[in-house]
């Protein structure tokens, strides 16, 4: 067989992405490319002959298995085929992080072990900035939803005192009250009332999660259990639920529970007018991750909104259209989000809207 000349081997290994070194099993350097005088700084004269150890501090040395260095042996079989975490050093001294894989080869005869070697600083230096800024991100989000916790768990109590008197006024004064101000008691009161209904769902949101146990969930209960939660809305409103098959999954069954609910009530409450609501629920099997639908027939929604409606407060709808805080939704997105799936919605106005959103297979 035709055999390739030393020079057509170096060309070889010039056209590699990575920086390719050759050396015999004891990590004698045999050839180099191109590459690696340009990551390392050496001239390929410099390290033909030297060890291949040369290219890596002493200190990242000193913590190679002590087995290896004293058979005298680098190259370890296991290791072969597998991309390796190193630190490699350039010829000013400086150290960079890369990673190696070493291949055997055979070569008229004889044993060599080549290493592809990439300079992976900027990965490395853009994985840490993104854990930062992620790090950052879900501390900015805990102080959100700390506060957010705080403020409505203390807003409850003065609250409580103005429904108190508005109520003790209504009761004991309320003979001698002109019409005009038993009209405005009134719109206090329902201003409480209502004040009181969003600093509800404002706790339930900042609680949610808190010591949410996971374990396996049958969807089919999940289903079932909401249907009789929300039972007096389905009959009163003669709406039709369908659903296909449905997964078991691992999550919090309570969550699950009430990520239905809002959305099957939704369904029900933005149906159009004299039709009778139909949601159809299906789930389709991914590779890692269940994809789940809640279709239905009601008013639909402006495509330039459908992303606004997830954002906790936010309502497409007057309080005099249809009732409601803003909460539902932002619900929906902080339960799918802590079982590591997301949601979104396609719909038309005046067409029907369909909800999806995923589950991972095993997010424990
Ligand atoms: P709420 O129901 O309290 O208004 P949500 O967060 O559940 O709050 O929903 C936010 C907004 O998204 C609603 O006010 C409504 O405009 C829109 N919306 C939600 N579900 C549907 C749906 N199935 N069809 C049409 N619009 C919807």
């Amino acid at each position: 067989m035709e055999s390739f000349s030393k020079e057509a081997y170096q060309e070889l290994f010039d056209a590699a992405p990575d920086a390719v070194i050759v050396a015999d099993i004891r990590g004698k350097i045999k050839m180099v490319s191109s590459k690696v005088e340009q990551i390392f700084g050496y001239p390929k004269e410099e390290l033909t002959g030297r060890d291949i150890t040369f290219l890596v501090p002493d200190h990242f040395m000193r913590a190679l298995s002590e087995n290896i260095l004293k058979s005298g042996i680098l190259f370890d079989v296991k290791e072969m085929n597998r991309v390796q975490d190193l630190v490699a050093r350039r010829k000013d001294g400086s150290e960079f992080p890369v990673e190696v894989s070493l291949r055997p080869i055979r070569i008229d005869g004889k044993h060599w072990i080549t290493a592809a070697i990439r300079d992976v600083s900027e990965k490395k230096k853009m994985i840490s900035e993104l854990k930062n800024s992620l790090q950052a991100l879900e501390r900015k989000n805990r102080e959100l939803e700390q506060f957010a916790y705080i403020a409505s768990h203390d807003l409850q109590e003065p609250l409580h005192t103005i429904n108190s008197f508005v109520q003790l006024l209504g009761q004991e004064y309320g003979g001698c009250l002109e019409e005009e101000a038993k009209k405005y008691l009134h719109f206090i009161e329902k201003a409480a009332g209502r004040m009181s209904a969003l600093i509800h769902d404002l706790l339930e949101y900042s609680r949610l999660g808190q010591k949410a146990e996971m374990s396996e969930v049958d969807c089919e209960e999940v289903l079932q259990s909401t249907l009789q939660n929300i039972d007096s809305l389905i009959k009163s409103s003669g709406a039709k639920v369908e659903a296909g098959p449905l997964p078991h999954l691992w999550a919090n069954k309570t969550m699950l529970i009430l990520l239905f609910q809002n959305l099957i009530s939704n369904a029900i409450k933005f149906g159009k007018k004299d039709v009778i609501p139909e949601i159809r629920i299906r789930a389709e099997e991914q590779k890692h991750f269940w994809e789940f639908a809640f279709e239905d027939n009601g008013i639909g929604i402006e495509e330039e909104q459908a992303n606004k409606i997830f954002i906790i407060f936010q309502r497409l709808h007057s309080r005099a259209e249809y009732e409601g805080t803003g909460i539902g939704l932002a619900q929906c997105r902080k339960i799918v989000e802590l079982h590591g799936g997301r949601i979104w919605v396609k719909s038309e106005a005046g067409r029907g809207s369909t909800f999806y959103f995923t589950i991972g297979k095993r997010h424990k």
